[in-house]
Parts: structure tokens; C-alpha cells; sequence
């Protein structure tokens, strides 16, 4: 087939233990997954019982990643750049209504990530009913560690996540806290779409959010995944 212009190669991460890379196809993420999120950023409580998860997304080409030093360009049009450490699925096949108990079958693996977001954007649009998708999805948002196969990781459901910045340790948390578990969430999204091999997930943040500056240097880790670093430029 001929194109106008040459079609574009998709985000691709590093697997650990092989020369292959992940090919990134979509970026689903979870909102409000973590009780002490959800305060922070004032929603009501929960603990009458949680509500249904809810999605957004991300352009797959905001994916940047790779084994070193992350860089990310500080983007524009905001002043109050958020970091959100969160743990992500990747996805090594799909379908549509999966069972919960058959969800776990289609990970490939998982890697630590950074849901960053334009939380003055977010904010404004939240107020005036409008879509997310420009406190979310700019170019750069979806930060990406190395992808960990389940091979190697098995699945871990508990254990430390956490983000510091130049040094001071701002979120913590333990995955056992997330309001929807991942088998939960991978069934939840195949009611709504198609998932496909690619696809990565994030599943959501715990408290501690706070705005980034540039010069600052990220570090995050999930225990059991990894750890990520990165420069914002
Ligand atoms: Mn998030």
C-alpha cells in the first residue's frame, strides 16, 4: 500500500530480559483508584461503597520511556505540571468481555509509569464539563519504565509505590490499597472496547500528588516492578 507520507512507527519500550521491544498501541487510565487520591482531589468519600471505575485516555504517541534517564520536555500552556506515579498492565493479547477470573490471561507485564497532568487545565475543564483530554493527553504525559514480563514478575497485586522528587519521597502507597484490582479493571474496559496487544493501562494513583518544576528529577518505583527516572527539561 502507498502513503502520502510515511506512516508512523508506534511508541516502543524495552522488555526486560530481551532485545524485542513492547509495541505501544493505546493508553487507557484509571481515575480515582486509590482512596486517599480520590480526598486529595476532593471527591466524595467512598466508604459507602466504591463507584464504577472510569477511563480516560492518552495518544499512544505521548508515550516516552526506555531503560536510562527519562527526559521530559515541561509543556506548555500550564503552571501547575502534576506527577502521578502509578503501576502500569501491558497488554499481550485482547478481546471484549472478559471475565474477571480469565482478565489476568492477557498481560504481558508491567512497568512503573507517570500519569503527568496539566492539573490547571484538568481543573478548568472539570468545572466548565469539558473533556479531559488536554490536562491528560499532551505530547510526553504517558512516562514509562522498562516493561517487566509476567515471566519474570508474576503479578504483583500488593507492595510499595512510591515517587520522590530530587530526593524527598512525595507519594507512597501499597498496591493492595487500589479500589479496583487489575483483573477488575482489564474486565470493566473490555465491556467498553476492544483491548489488543499494546494496549497499556494505568492503574491509577495514591495520594501525594504536587506540581513539578523543570530541572526536577523523578524517581518512582513499584516494589516487586521496578524503578523509573526521570528529568523534566
Ligand atoms: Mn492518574
Amino acid at each position: 500500500m502507498a502513503f502520502v507520507f510515511p506512516p508512523h512507527s508506534p511508541a516502543a519500550l524495552p522488555v526486560a530480559g530481551s532485545t524485542a521491544c513492547f509495541s505501544v498501541r493505546r493508553v487507557f487510565c484509571v481515575g480515582r483508584n486509590y482512596a486517599d487520591h480520590a480526598r486529595e482531589m476532593g471527591a466524595a468519600n467512598q466508604a459507602e461503597g466504591r463507584e464504577p471505575p472510569f477511563f480516560f485516555m492518552k495518544p499512544g504517541d505521548a508515550v516516552v520511556g526506555g531503560n536510562d534517564e527519562i527526559s521530559v520536555a515541561y509543556p506548555p500552556l500550564t503552571n501547575n505540571l502534576h506527577h502521578e506515579v502509578e503501576l502500569i498492565v501491558a497488554l499481550g493479547s485482547g478481546g471484549t468481555n472478559v471475565a474477571v477470573d480469565a482478565a489476568r490471561e492477557l498481560i504481558f507485564g508491567y512497568a512503573v509509569g507517570l500519569d503527568l497532568t496539566r492539573r490547571d487545565i484538568q481543573a478548568r475543564a472539570k468545572e466548565k464539563g469539558h473533556p479531559w483530554d488536554m490536562g491528560k493527553g499532551f505530547d510526553q504525559s504517558a512516562v514509562a519504565g522498562v516493561i517487566q514480563p509476567v515471566a519474570l514478575v508474576g503479578h504483583p497485586d500488593r507492595g510499595r509505590i512510591w515517587l520522590a522528587v530530587n530526593g524527598d519521597v512525595r507519594q507512597e502507597g501499597d498496591l493492595a490499597a487500589m479500589l479496583w484490582k487489575v483483573a477488575d479493571i482489564i474486565a470493566n474496559l473490555t465491556t467498553l472496547v476492544r483491548l489488543a496487544p499494546g494496549d497499556l493501562i494505568y492503574t491509577g494513583t495514591p495520594a501525594g500528588v504536587g506540581p513539578l518544576l523543570p530541572g526536577d528529577v523523578l524517581e518512582a518505583g513499584v516494589d516487586g516492578v521496578g524503578t523509573l527516572r526521570a528529568r523534566i527539561v
